[in-house]
């Protein structure tokens, strides 16, 4: 039987912390304020909007949506994030994608200030990311240093280890195999191209699965002599309309040494590095009378 990652006991111990660190800005006059941009009405990120701002309030943070319409104009979507983002209460500002499509043209990474870019997509934040330098000073991408939290967590000591990422996005593969190699991973970074990937997950100690197709990690792709450690990030919905990750999770409890659920695995995970971040912005801004 393997062991299940959940996010729980984690995002426990870290709500601890960070409801510390706001009791300690308040004593300073400071409330922790993070503030969202959602244009239009996807029920999808109306919920996840919705899940953020409970556990913000939860921590003792403000949140505010900003709801705007789903038909606004470039210039009035700019002007409307522009403002938020100079307000000096606020600390952290991120826009929940996706953006309706006639704001197509907007470089969605370099909108957000990178003192106050929660979600950690500003050059400025990927590029410490990338180099693996002053990792603590920046704002790093959510899902990827959320995964790094969990593999710590469950004291999976990543040098010398062999990781493969399935996914080369922005935002989660390739970030997450920097993360990785910062902590002298030895790292593959896999694709919809690659050419054998069975050949490169059976050679893993750890597999980082961030493609987004239903059950799609399957026995096939581990090695049960390994006692391999599968982290699925995928959110999917199967044929039945029931979320689920890219690994196929009875396969997992058989084959895989331990595996991440979802949910209840990398989804909150994320939540919590977003928060991680709103009070890393609050505190720095505060430190320099921003
Ligand atoms: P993208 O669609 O940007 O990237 C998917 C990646 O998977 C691509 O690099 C693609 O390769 C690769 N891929 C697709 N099919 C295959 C295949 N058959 N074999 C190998 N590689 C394949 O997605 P994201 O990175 O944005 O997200 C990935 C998943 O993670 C999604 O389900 C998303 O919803 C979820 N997600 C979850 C989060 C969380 O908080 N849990 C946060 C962010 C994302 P190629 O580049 O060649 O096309």
């Amino acid at each position: 039987m393997s062991k299940i990652l959940k996010a729980n006991p984690i995002v426990e111990s870290s709500s601890e912390e960070l409801k510390k660190k706001a009791e300690s800005l308040l004593s300073r006059g400071v409330t922790p304020r993070l503030d969202v941009i959602l244009v239009g009405s996807n029920p999808a990120s109306m919920t996840y909007v919705r899940n953020k701002k409970k556990r913000a309030e939860g921590l003792g943070a403000i949140c505010n949506i900003h709801h705007l319409d789903e038909q606004i104009s470039t210039e009035e979507f700019l002007a409307k994030v522009n403002s938020i983002q100079a307000d000096p209460a606020v600390h952290g500002c991120f826009v929940q994608l996706p953006l309706p499509k006639q704001l197509d043209q907007i470089n969605t990474h370099q909108l957000i200030r990178a003192d106050k870019d929660v979600d950690g997509f500003h050059p400025l934040n990927a590029c410490s990311a990338f180099s693996g330098e002053e990792l603590n000073q920046h704002l790093i991408a959510c899902t990827p240093s959320g995964i790094i939290d969990m593999l710590d967590f469950y004291d999976y000591d990543l040098t010398g280890k062999k990781v493969v990422v399935i996914g080369r996005s922005m935002i989660v593969g390739r970030p997450v195999a920097m993360l990785c190699l910062a902590r002298n991973a030895t790292v593959t970074i896999c694709h919809s191209r690659t050419k054998d990937l069975r050949e490169e997950t059976k050679q893993a100690d750890i597999i980082i699965s961030a493609i987004g197709k239903a059950n799609f990690l399957d026995k096939s792709f581990l090695n049960n002599q390994k006692n391999q450690v599968v982290i699925d990030v995928g959110i999917n919905l199967d044929e039945n309309g029931k979320l689920v990750g890219d690994l196929k999770a009875e396969d997992m409890q058989e084959y895989a040494g331990a595996y991440s659920p979802v949910p209840g695995g990398v989804g909150p995970m994320t939540i919590n590095s977003l928060m991680k971040n709103l009070f890393k912005a609050a505190e720095k801004l505060n430190e320099l009378g921003n």
